[in-house]
């Protein structure tokens, strides 16, 4: 679905990205791990269009999106939960939703069709449809920004850090999620600092440090990768340990 060679990006004279090659499989959930500052924004955000690609390709289902501007790449198929969920905070919840799917050319005609699709996921947006979106709370935010994501139909959807200023309870909802969203053919890009969590419900991760890939595999044997346990998950875990979170 998804193929990166070569890439680089970064701002100004500042090279984050460094020769940056990946891919996705439909399907798929990937994880992307790497502490703070390794780059894992800059690459999402070069993906999505937001800061253009000094070296190398994006290939978003055969099709060369590296110089293609943001709006185009999200009628492509490719669209970004952004951190920190960035909602319209004096807009209505509805509104939010709405604005999500400006770029589906029959909007008008299948628009309450469409957000009822948002509400089935998410029967708490539909309980808060015409409250303002800065009354809810960080999970229903979060909640509403992958909702918006989702009303352009991406192929791929990208998240950056969803997990972040959430109540842990929270969190595990959000999991859950993103978990449903791929047993409903989704494919998920993950940005996570939460990697064990992360890792426990992706098929595969990559390991970001300082705008360089340098490790990449199965969740699975990221999980119990000793390098990657001392480096991100703070001590060791199995990957049912992390599996059993999501139960
Ligand atoms: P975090 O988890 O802290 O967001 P990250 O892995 O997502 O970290 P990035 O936000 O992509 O990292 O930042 C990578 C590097 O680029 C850092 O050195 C950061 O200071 C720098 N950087 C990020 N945004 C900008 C910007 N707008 N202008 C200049 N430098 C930036």
């Amino acid at each position: 679905m998804l193929k990166i060679k070569n890439l680089e990006a970064g701002y100004g004279k500042l090279r984050v990205l460094k020769r940056i090659s990946m891919h996705i499989d439909s399907g798929e959930i990937v994880t992307i791990i790497g502490a703070n500052g390794a780059g894992k924004t800059t690459l999402l955000y070069t993906i999505a269009g937001m800061i253009k690609a000094s070296a190398g390709d994006i290939i978003l289902y055969g099709q060369n999106i590296t110089q293609t501007k943001p709006e185009k790449i999200v009628s492509a198929g490719c669209s970004l939960v952004p951190e920190g969920r960035q909602a319209f905070s004096t807009l209505s919840v509805q509104e939010n939703l709405i604005l999500g799917g400006y770029v589906q050319k029959k909007r008008k005609r299948n628009q309450r069709e469409e957000l009822q699709k948002i509400y089935d996921i998410f029967p708490v947006l539909k309980e808060r449809e015409y409250q303002l979106a800065g009354t809810l709370s960080g999970g229903e935010q979060q909640m509403l920004a992958i909702g918006r994501a989702l009303m352009a139909h991406p192929k791929l959807i990208m998240m950056d850090e969803p997990s972040t200023g959430l109540a842990p309870l929270i969190v595990k909802d959000i999991f859950q999620i993103i978990h449903r969203l791929r047993e409903a053919g989704n494919t998920v890009l993950l940005v996570e600092q939460n990697a064990k969590a992360a890792l426990g419900i992706a098929d595969r991760g990559y390991v970001l440090e300082t705008g360089k890939i340098i490790l990449q595999g199965p969740a699975e044997d990221l999980l119990t990768n000793k390098d990657v346990q001392r480096a991100y998950l703070g001590r060791d875990v199995s990957a049912e340990g992390a599996q059993c979170e999501l139960d």
